[in-house]
């Protein structure tokens, strides 16, 4: 197990559910002290006893300056700095560009787009003073590699943290923060149990390794940028998807 991440202090958005719990999880498990935020403080609340080993809440809203920095500032206060922001919250619900109203354009880039720079604004001043100062983005293959119907919207805000990655990670350079990406394929979530039977057995069978990720997938590989051993490592994506994006035929997932 990676253990430089013990005794760290590590904020993860949209921690109450899905990826962001699983991330919390494996944070703490790996004896980070880890505080969740959401909109629904009962929720993320629920979810940082269910995680134990000292994790706690806190309630905000990434599309909301106010709100981050009142987090960041709580998590600092509570754990002693904030060494590692991962920035996970996001939301996708599904509109054909016919169909899709600016308002729900909106809704979709402003929480996982600019929410993304949000987090990542409010925490840089304590990052900066942390020895091993970690951005981990949550983005998606869906917009930087593979494309869904009803997720325009989505897709650009998942493509646009990559872009905004690439230059953070120059620009946070010189406070030694590295700044990289976990791209998940298909992960069982509320938000994606949500989508259907239907899409969770469609997706299963496109994917080589035949079954959809876990939430552990991703918080294990958010460990992985988080630590100490990745200390090298900054601008970079790191894709888990069981193989989804490779298959070139049916054939291909015989
Ligand atoms: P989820 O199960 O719906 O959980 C979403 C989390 O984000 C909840 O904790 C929610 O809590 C929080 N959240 C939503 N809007 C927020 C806001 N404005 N401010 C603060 N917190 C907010 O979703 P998920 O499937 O775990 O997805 C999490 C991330 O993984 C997203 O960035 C998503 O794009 C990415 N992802 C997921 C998959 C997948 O297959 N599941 C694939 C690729 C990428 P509140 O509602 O209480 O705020």
């Amino acid at each position: 197990m990676i253990s430089s991440v013990s005794g760290r202090s590590v904020v993860v958005t949209g921690g109450s559910k899905g990826n962001g719990k699983g991330i919390a999880r494996c944070f703490a498990n790996a004896g980070a002290k880890v505080v969740i935020v959401a909109r629904h403080l009962d929720q993320a609340e629920a979810a940082a006893r269910e995680i134990g080993n000292g994790a706690s809440a806190c309630a905000g809203d990434v599309t909301r300056l106010e709100d981050m920095e009142a987090a960041a500032k709580t998590a600092a206060a509570r754990n002693g700095g904030i060494d590692v922001l991962c920035a996970n919250a996001g939301v996708f619900p599904q509109a054909r560009i016919e169909d899709m109203t600016p308002e729900q354009w909106d809704e979709v880039v402003d929480c996982n787009l600019k929410g993304c720079f949000l987090s990542v604004k409010a925490c840089v001043p304590w990052l900066k003073k942390s020895d091993q100062p970690r951005i981990v983005l949550t983005s998606s293959i869906t917009g930087p590699v593979t494309g869904f119907p009803g997720w325009t919207h989505y897709g650009a805000s998942k493509s646009g943290q990559l872009g905004f990655m690439r230059t953070a990670c120059i620009e946070l350079a010189r406070y030694g923060i590295t700044v990289n990406a976990v791209m998940p394929g298909n992960i069982v979530t509320e938000g994606l149990e949500g989508l259907g039977a239907d899409y969770l057995e469609t997706m299963a069978a496109s994917i080589p390794l035949k079954r959809l990720g876990s939430v552990d997938d991703i918080g294990h590989a958010a460990v992985y940028l988080a630590s100490r051993e990745a200390g090298y490592v900054t601008g970079q994506t790191i894709i888990v998807d069981g193989g989804q994006i490779l298959p070139e035929s049916l054939e291909a997932l015989e």
